[in-house]
């Protein structure tokens, strides 16, 4: 001392002991940089064991490539890794590790032992660390790959243990973890035990459904829907819940990049943003997208535990995830179906584009059947395209008309691979929304005037509701004139269909806006609050017996939405029965 040199170089003890205070935050990220380790080690299966909740043992054992004797040694320096040289390989690296970081900042703060042998047959070894300094180096026998074994974590670092958590919590994050790997990693069989009792065991899955089905089981993975898509040079794949299965809480939310998983709130709320109106907004679906572009277009080294990462055009990132949901949502075969649930998929190779495969389903093809001598009902004289399926047009014919009506409330309409279930409510619910919607961006909805105008009488609160709301009204197409000692005279009406009651709906939408609704109050403006109570009140109800012409129109209008199976309660507008369903209940497959 007392010379005026002040600043020293750290020990590499100390120096991993700072490191660790990133990248060891507590035993799940033990578990995380180990599991880590030997997927980048190539293992086909994963075995974790934790002991109080990995705070006093952490073991996790891999069939990788293992590591020959010096690679060992080495492995727990600083900055040794056998993943990148340079700087540039930074750019589109695809293991986990490249900071060669973990090995020592482990063994700096536990009771460490790494046993390994190559696969190359060559000698096993293990090495012994405590509190970052190597006790023993020895040879032992054992099959290829490695075992690490991390005791008494912080035990040499009392500051940190105290913000340990109990066992219980500590258990859960580093399960996780492991889930968050496993999401993303599918060939590889994964096993973790906690105090001896076995908590995950999961062989090598085909597809991210069986894998979920195996996490979380099949019930659950029979609510989500496949999808695929490349948008922009950016893949969209995994899986999305069905909206009607959607749930307040709950709701498992994962993402990854180029197999490696990532937090991103704003990619969260594209998802939610491509899912409005199909579920009432604080609902969290579930999703674990998985997206894939150019290395070049995503920066993984941007966070200490590379929890996040950096796009170079994350604007763009967004509207394709939303544009790739949003598709999903908007396939029939996101309605639910009768049946078995099972993941459900849609061969589609581009939002919009008709399937190249043949199998996929948009746009339906419908196959109505056309009623000859004309039943009367106005309109039904433009003949439908007939069925293309000779059977399914037999049967069809033997079939007396108004038949496709189901207590005058559910449209039935057989379609090239099944049959589609109608609710003839709903489905135009969500017609009349989309219409009305689409409306407010032009000149507004065409009304009628009335021949004798309504003079009503409101509530106070309501009065002033109408007063308000007066604008937006006119816009649905109710033209309104406040008269006065709360009579309001309604001068024209909207035509939404035939049997459309004016007075009662514009009562019970007076209502619903100014007491407000589970479904108003779910409407994010006051376009959205009026166009969905609109939808609402003005479609058609159930027990309107109708027209196959007007069945017909509505299923067209059904289908030229934007999200043709789901209504603005979070509820479908459809059920599928198809053949392979039918098939297996008689037994014929
Ligand atoms: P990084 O993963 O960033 O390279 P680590 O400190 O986690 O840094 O590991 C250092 C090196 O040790 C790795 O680059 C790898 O070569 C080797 N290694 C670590 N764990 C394993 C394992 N389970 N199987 C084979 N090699 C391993
Ligand atoms: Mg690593």
């Amino acid at each position: 001392m007392g010379t005026d040199r002040r600043i020293r170089i750290l020990s590499d003890r100390v120096a991993n002991q700072i490191a660790a205070g990133e990248v060891v935050e507590r035993p799940a990220s033990v578990v995380k940089e180990l599991v880590e380790n030997s997927l980048d080690a190539g293992a086909r299966s994963v075995r974790v064991e934790l002991r109080n909740g990995g705070k006093t043992f952490i073991l996790v054992a891999d069939d990788g490539e293992g590591m020959s004797r010096p690679d060992a040694l080495l492995a727990l320096d600083r900055h040794a890794t056998s993943k990148i040289r340079t700087a540039e390989d930074l750019q589109g690296v695809s293991s986990f590790g490249f900071r060669g970081e973990a090995l020592p900042s482990i063994a700096a703060v536990s009771r460490f032992e790494l046993e390994t042998a190559p696969v190359d047959g060559g000698p096993a070894t293990r090495i012994r660390v405590t509190g970052g300094r190597i006790v023993s180096t020895d040879e032992i026998a054992r099959r290829p790959g490695t075992t690490v074994t991390v005791r008494s974590l912080f035990q040499n670092v009392p500051a940190r243990a105290k913000f340990l958590r109990a066992a219980g919590a500590e258990t859960r994050a580093a399960s996780e973890a492991i889930l968050l790997l496993a999401l993303s990693n599918l060939r590889t069989a994964f096993h973790l035990e906690s105090n001896g009792r076995e908590l995950l065991s999961l062989p090598p899955a085909e597809d991210p459904a069986s894998r979920v089905a195996d996490i979380w089981g099949t019930d659950e993975a029979g609510h989500l829907l496949e999808l695929d898509v490349e948008i922009d040079g950016l893949r969209v794949g995994g899986l999305i819940q069905r909206p009607d299965a959607a749930r307040l809480t709950g709701g498992r939310r994962y993402l990854f990049v180029n197999g490696r998983p990532f937090r991103d709130r704003a990619l969260v709320r594209a998802v939610d943003d491509a899912y409005r109106t199909t579920v009432a907004p604080g609902l969290r679906p579930t999703f674990i997208l998985y997206l894939r572009l150019g290395g070049e277009r995503v920066d993984v080294n941007v966070h200490p535990a590379k929890a996040e990462v950096r796009f170079s055009d994350p604007g763009r990132v967004y509207q394709a995830v939303v544009e790739a949901v949003r598709a999903r949502l908007g396939a029939v075969s996101s309605a639910p179906g009768l049946g078995p649930d099972r993941a459900s998929r849609v061969a589609e190779s581009r939002p919009g584009e008709p399937d190249p495969s043949g199998e996929g389903e948009a746009p339906p093809q419908l196959a109505f059947f056309v009623s000859r001598a004309g039943e009367g009902a106005p309109g039904d004289e433009t003949p439908v395209e007939g069925t293309e399926s000779p059977p399914l047009g037999a049967v069809g014919r033997a079939v007396r008309p108004h038949a496709w009506q189901l207590h005058d409330a559910y449209i039935l309409v057989s379609t090239r691979d099944g049959l589609l279930i109608v609710d003839q409510h709903s489905a135009h619910e969500r017609v009349l929304f989309e219409e009305i919607m689409e409306k407010f961006q032009g000149s507004g909805a065409e009304s009628q005037r009335l021949l004798f105008p309504l003079t009503l009488r409101l509530a106070p609160a309501e009065f002033t509701a109408v007063e308000e709301l007066g604008g937006l009204f006119r816009a649905v197409g109710f033209e309104v004139e406040a008269f006065g000692d709360r009579t309001v005279i309604v001068h024209a009406a909207p035509n939404p269909h035939p049997y459309f009651d004016a007075e009662g709906c514009f009562r019970d939408m007076v209502a619903e806006l100014t007491h407000g609704s589970d479904l108003v109050n779910s409407a994010r403006n006051q376009h959205e609050r009026i166009a969905k109570s609109m939808a609402c009140k003005g479609a058609i109800k159930a027990g309107q017996p109708l027209s196959r012409a007007e069945m017909e129109e509505l299923v067209d209008r059904l289908f030229a939405t934007e999200l043709p199976g789901h209504d603005v309660h979070g509820r479908p507008t459809i059920l599928r029965l198809t053949m392979e369903e039918l098939a297996r209940r008689f037994g014929r497959s």
